[in-house]
């Protein structure tokens, strides 16, 4: 079955509070990133898990056709139940995936952060969440 995908504008909501009331993301609320939120039909898994949301980042040979660096993708079917605490947490966890850095020229640059980097793991923990099966 094909996947669907459209913006949400209450996962841009959620978004857009974390990125101003936590401190965990001021690098991305200090930057101009630019960030999608989809939501998508799909009942996505992997591993055998299912997977809750997913945080990607736009390929450079399609930013002459993509306004945007990043998208996050929530997975509808997947997060059915998921009260507005759970869904936040979930946001959060995704927007940890935006790395915002800056080249030797001072440039922004962009890089999705991986699950083992030390900082992920620090802030997962300190959150007390069991992110094993989300993407
Ligand atoms: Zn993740």
């Amino acid at each position: 079955m094909a996947e669907t995908r459209v913006p949400s504008e209450r996962y841009a909501a959620i978004a857009d509070d974390l990125i101003e009331h936590e401190g965990w993301l001021a690098p991305i609320a200090h930057s101009d990133v630019r960030i999608a939120y989809l939501s998508s039909d799909a009942k996505k898994t992997s591993h055998g898990k299912m997977v809750f949301g997913q945080c990607e980042k736009v390929p450079d040979r399609y930013k002459w056709a993509v306004p945007y660096d990043f998208a996050i993708v929530i997975y509808e079917p997947n997060v059915a139940g998921f009260g507005e605490e759970r869904l936040r947490t979930l946001m959060l966890h995704e927007l940890m995936h935006v790395g915002v850095y800056a080249n030797e020229d001072g440039e922004e640059v962009y890089k999705i952060v991986p699950h083992d980097l030390e900082d992920f793991r620090s802030i997962v923990e300190c959150f007390g969440m069991d992110w094993a099966s989300a993407g």
